[in-house]
């Protein structure tokens, strides 16, 4: 009988031979089969030198009626091969997302002879072009597609967002700052428009801008429509701020005296806070809407904001998405100004790198709920409740059990900037970069003014880093070390380290210190905030710390498209939640509570029971054309968070929420 080892050794030997054999049959295969394809010529990468020439950009915005704009650009060229590229990377999406498959019915001529176009095989956004013999010009005619149905896109036959990133196509191989643009635009008639480009002539309904290189036009959109007031929020000659309100009727243009103090302090007080600014003039570009979707996009001297309709007329249903306009002006300073240094690209289709996001958009964050305080946008009980429910979130969300916060700002270019979005969102955590940022930063500045016993915040901080360069707009990067060193400058502290363990590493524990360090701890109990009982419920009310799930329930200012089958539809399950554990899934309906129809008045009775009882809570859900009943086990009542003071420990939280004098 053989021993152990022989069977050992044989096994070896005939694996090596099988080893060899194999590899032969492959050499065979390789050196007879196919070639790999030869990798195409990469599109030239950007130079900073000028291009020679100016392009000519006449934007035709008369067919808002179809979505259509109509578009005529005139580049200058030599004769040779040029390579047009369609804006890809839009600072301030994160991502590569601009569609570029809404821009249709492309036509090139040179000396008035149509001349192919051919697109890179590899880059969807490059077109290549051969410029013949004596051509001086190609004169490019295309539409852009806007979205067409109500709420997926920002044209309606009121209202019109131009963003020039979809009207242009611009030569690859030079910096963006060095080609300049001539842009006209045609406005439909009757129709005023804002925007912070300097007008250099109209006539009638044509408007002539003034040249501008290809970032700062991209980085100045334009609104346009019927209804329009722009109010005045400048706090000196030298300083103007306006907000410039369209809305799809004339009344919801209209502002009281308390709303309109508001929004100025809002500009006093970020002012105070940077004691800088990095703006001839900034247009806070603001639609009032429910017939266009909502949006939030940050600009150097504007930031494209939208809402909903009522946002003067029913001031408290708005206090949730309040922080809108000073998230976005804060940006003009943290972003746009001081901007991470993987952030800052040299055209529109370079990738970037969102490490830093944590800090551009999570501290952008923390500011703007800070200034909304601080302004009286929202009062301090609102802000409270902001807060807790931010924190209350993360308790009932386990993604942060396997994702590191800074992991989340790769979202943006994973989801197509919210193309492809999450079904399982308490697990995925996509945009996570932004909520938990505000404790993360909430945490550091209390950790300040802990530290330097009341001396220091992270105001100082602020003023420091962001203040640099007053009433320049000329982008200064940062770094993950310039940062440490600034507030190292302000208050000596291991942050590397901090934000080391809060940021790059899976931290199952939410970052509630911040709430500790300022004299509140985060509370559940069953008292509705009156503010949330003025929020838009058509949107999803979120059970995510009872019962698990956030379902629509009617009633709300604004119908969204599916709105006649949206009472009761499930749009989030939390995971490992009860609803979870019941097999409940984001495509369900929920129809019955207890054996009774449901409503929203039906679903928190039977919470509230089931906190008295060891009764499950009944739920009868549709799914296609099938019905579930679930049984959820929820004894802990409707649980709203709130932040409750610890009485005897110092108030920060108040401190840091008040007005800066
Ligand atoms: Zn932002």
């Amino acid at each position: 009988m053989p021993s152990r080892s022989f069977y050992r050794s044989s096994r070896v030997v005939f694996a090596a031979f099988l080893i060899v054999a194999l590899t032969t049959i492959c050499s065979a295969q390789d050196s007879a089969g196919p070639q790999p394809a030869p990798l195409p010529a990469p599109v030239a990468g950007p130079v900073d030198k000028p291009y020679p020439g100016t392009f000519a950009l006449k934007v035709d915005l008369t067919n808002v009626n179809q979505r259509v704009l109509n578009v005529r650009e005139t580049i200058p060229v030599n004769s040779g091969s040029i390579t047009l590229l369609y804006p890809q990377w839009l600072p301030g999406t994160h991502s590569p997302s601009n569609p570029v498959g809404a821009m249709a019915g492309l036509v090139v001529t040179a000396n008035g002879r149509r001349i192919p176009w051919v697109r890179d095989r590899v880059n969807m956004w490059a077109f290549h072009i051969d410029v013949p013999q004596g051509a001086s010009a190609l004169e490019l005619n295309f539409q852009y597609l806007a979205p067409v149905k109500p709420r997926q896109g920002r044209i309606s036959n009121k209202f019109a967002d131009l963003t020039w990133n979809s009207v242009l196509l611009y030569p690859a191989g030079y910096f963006a700052r060095r080609i300049q643009f001539s842009p006209e635009l045609r406005l439909p008639e009757g129709w005023k428009f804002a925007t912070s480009l300097d007008v250099k002539s109209q006539n009638g309904n044509v408007v002539q801008f003034k040249d501008v290189p290809l970032n700062t036009l991209i980085d100045s959109p334009l609104y346009a429509g019927i209804n329009y007031k722009r109010v005045d929020l400048s706090t000196g000659p030298d300083a103007p701020v306006y907000l410039d309100v369209f809305a799809d009727q004339t009344e919801q243009l209209d502002i009281t005296s308390e709303e309109f103090e508001y929004h100025k302090n809002l500009v006093i007080q970020a002012e105070k806070l940077f004691s800088s600014r990095h703006y001839d003039r900034y247009d806070f570009l603001f639609s009032l809407s429910d017939s266009v979707g909502g949006k939030g996009l940050e600009h150097h001297q504007s930031s494209e904001d939208g809402t909903r309709a009522n946002y003067f007329t029913d001031w408290l249903a708005g206090v949730a998405g309040r922080a809108l306009l000073a998230h976005e002006y804060v940006h003009s300073w943290n972003g746009k100004f001081r901007r991470p240094a993987d952030l800052w690209t040299t055209n529109f289709n370079v990738p970037m790198q969102n490490d830093l996001l944590w800090v551009y958009e999570g501290l952008t964050d923390y500011y703007g709920n800070v200034l909304t305080a601080r302004s009286g946008l929202r009062t301090l009980e609102q802000t409270r409740d902001v807060f807790a429910g931010i924190a209350a979130n993360f308790e009932a969300s386990p993604g942060r059990t396997w994702r590191p916060l800074d992991d989340t700002t790769n979202q943006p270019i994973i989801s197509a900037h919210g193309a492809r979005p999450e079904e399982w969102a308490s697990w995925q955590r996509g945009y996570d970069y932004y909520p938990e940022s505000d404790l993360v930063w909430l945490d550091a500045d209390t950790k300040i003014r802990e530290l330097s016993n009341g001396q220091k915040s992270l105001d100082d901080f602020a003023r420091l880093f962001f203040g640099i360069d007053n009433k320049s707009y000329v982008t200064v990067t940062y770094t993950f070390d310039d940062l440490v060193k600034i507030l190292n400058a302000v208050q000596p502290f291991d942050w590397a380290s901090f934000f080391r363990i809060r940021v790059y590493q899976v931290e199952a524990q939410v970052p509630e210190d911040g709430f500790t360090r300022s004299g509140y701890r985060l509370v559940y109990n069953d008292t509705e905030s009156e503010w949330m009982k003025h929020m838009d419920r058509s949107r999803g009310i979120s059970f995510a710390t009872s019962l698990g799930f956030a379902v629509k329930a009617g009633g709300g200012v604004a119908q969204d498209d599916d709105d006649d089958t949206s009472d009761g539809s499930i749009t989030g399950v939390w995971w490992n939640s009860p609803a979870f554990k019941a097999g409940m899934t984001p495509d369900m309906q929920l129809k019955a509570v207890n054996d009774q129809s449901f409503s929203l008045a039906t679903l928190r009775e039977a919470i509230l029971a089931a906190e008295k009882s060891n009764a499950p809570v009944k739920l009868l859900l549709k799914r296609g054309k099938e019905y579930i009943t679930v049984s959820l086990d929820c004894h802990g009542g409707l649980r709203y968070p709130h932040l409750e003071r610890v009485e005897s420990t110092p108030d920060r939280l108040d401190e840091i929420l008040a007005p800066i004098k």
